[in-house]
């Protein structure tokens, strides 16, 4: 398992994680349904920038074959990456029950 950053460890450059959702961030269980919008990403406008990756607070989203991807059991839909995308890649809808 990759170090986190936080834990203050010895590690190389090549073992940090390439995507903070590849275990949750300091959230430790699955969103409970609160959420009322969530974001969902046009592939077609994705670059693969990772902005979105960088601000998201939850670290849910990763970077998969140059396109950004969100964890749904995560995300609480705050919306920072529909704001940060500067490309608009990323629309909120509202969530389907
Ligand atoms: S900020 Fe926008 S363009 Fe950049 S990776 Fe995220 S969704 Fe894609
Ligand atoms: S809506 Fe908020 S928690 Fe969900 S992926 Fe975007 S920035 Fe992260």
């Amino acid at each position: 398992m990759r170090p986190y950053i936080r834990e203050k460890k010895d590690f190389a450059f090549n073992e940090v994680p390439v995507d903070t959702s590849f275990e949750a961030g300091y959230l430790v269980s699955v969103n409970s349904g609160w959420r009322s919008i969530r974001p969902v990403i046009a592939n077609e406008k994705c670059v693969g920038c990772e902005q979105c990756y960088l601000y998201c607070p939850d670290g849910v989203i990763s970077i998969n074959n140059g396109k950004a991807e969100i964890d749904y059991d995560f995300c609480k839909g705050c919306g920072i990456c529909a704001k940060i995308c500067k490309l608009g890649a990323i629309g909120m809808e509202a969530e389907r029950k």
